[in-house]
């Protein structure tokens, strides 16, 4: 966490000091930007490719949180705070229940370009805010926030950490289009942007809110398992009950491996547009996986 400066409010806010980002800065988001763009399209779901458009999140550089904030605020009422890195989770949660969005600041470094395990400003402003254009996905995230308080209050917060993981970091939806990504830290990624949906090795499971609860994950490689909704009306209702009896009964169960597969759990299915059920399980051969790859470099 960086260095509490003499200007941090209690709530960890600063100044974005957009000014000061370096020409190199700005480049280097353009070619993060760049690169993301041609291999969103047909991967990422429409609500977030929305989103980033109305938001007119660019290639230009690194964007200025006052302008975005604004777009924001009068669509879904949400707004970014500039923090100076990861927060403390009540103070992350205190933000999302007031429909404030705590973004990083910094940018990577060029030799960074493919894999960083925290958050940088384009992670959370190209990864995270388009979704927040979405009127369903704006409510879920402050409902997390008003969750998250509560689950730590409960005890329970790593059951909670493995929902916002498993959705709003990796989650896949599966649209009459075909399988598509929601996940921030996946459309942050070129790499799992691709692999996600093209590899035929991980597990891609109909989400089961308890499921997920259970599960395991890792934080330094590509998932070995990601959970599919069928829209955000379903994640929403889902997770509206109230969790502090599922809390109880998912503690006395077993944690479940980040890669392990169960006898019961449903391969997510999703419809085409001819109404035919295809699952969403990479059908792809190797070679046709291979050249899939190669298309999108
Ligand atoms: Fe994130």
């Amino acid at each position: 966490m960086a260095r509490i400066g003499p200007r941090m409010a209690p709530d960890f806010a600063i100044d974005q000091d957009w000014e000061n980002y370096s020409a190199d800065q700005h480049a280097v988001w353009r070619l993060l930007f760049e690169r993301q763009q041609k291999l969103l399209v047909g991967r990422a779901c429409a609500e977030y490719l929305g989103g980033l458009d109305a938001l007119g999140v660019a290639a230009a550089g690194i964007p200025d949180f006052r302008r975005l904030s604004d777009i924001l605020d009068r669509t879904t009422g949400w707004r970014i705070v500039a923090v100076p890195g990861l927060v403390p989770d009540a103070v992350f949660f205190a933000h999302l229940a007031r429909r404030r969005f705590p973004s990083t600041c910094f940018i990577r470094r060029r030799d960074q370009l493919d894999y960083l395990e925290e958050p940088d400003v384009f992670h959370d402003i190209c990864g995270h805010v388009p979704l927040l254009m979405n009127p369903i996905f704006a409510d879920y995230l402050q409902a997390y926030g008003a969750g998250g308080l509560k689950a730590e209050g409960l005890g329970h917060l790593e059951r909670l950490a493995r929902l916002y993981w498993y959705t709003v970091e990796f989650g896949l939806i599966a649209t009459p289009a075909g399988l598509r990504i929601y996940g921030s830290g996946i459309l942050s990624s070129s790499g799992e942007s691709v692999y996600c949906l093209d590899d035929p090795r991980p597990n891609r499971i109909a989400f089961d809110l308890r499921r997920v609860m259970r599960t395991r994950y890792r934080i330094d490689r590509f998932q070995d398992t990601y959970f599919v909704i069928n829209d955000f009306e379903q994640l929403f209702a889902a997770t509206r009950p109230d969790f502090a009896p599922i809390y109880r009964e998912v503690a006395a169960l077993p944690d479940i491996e980040a890669n392990q597969r169960l006898d019961k759990d449903r391969q997510a299915v999703y419809a085409t547009p001819a109404g035919e059920k295809k699952w969403a399980v990479a059908e792809l051969g190797p070679s046709l996986g291979r050249k899939r790859l190669e298309d999108v470099r």
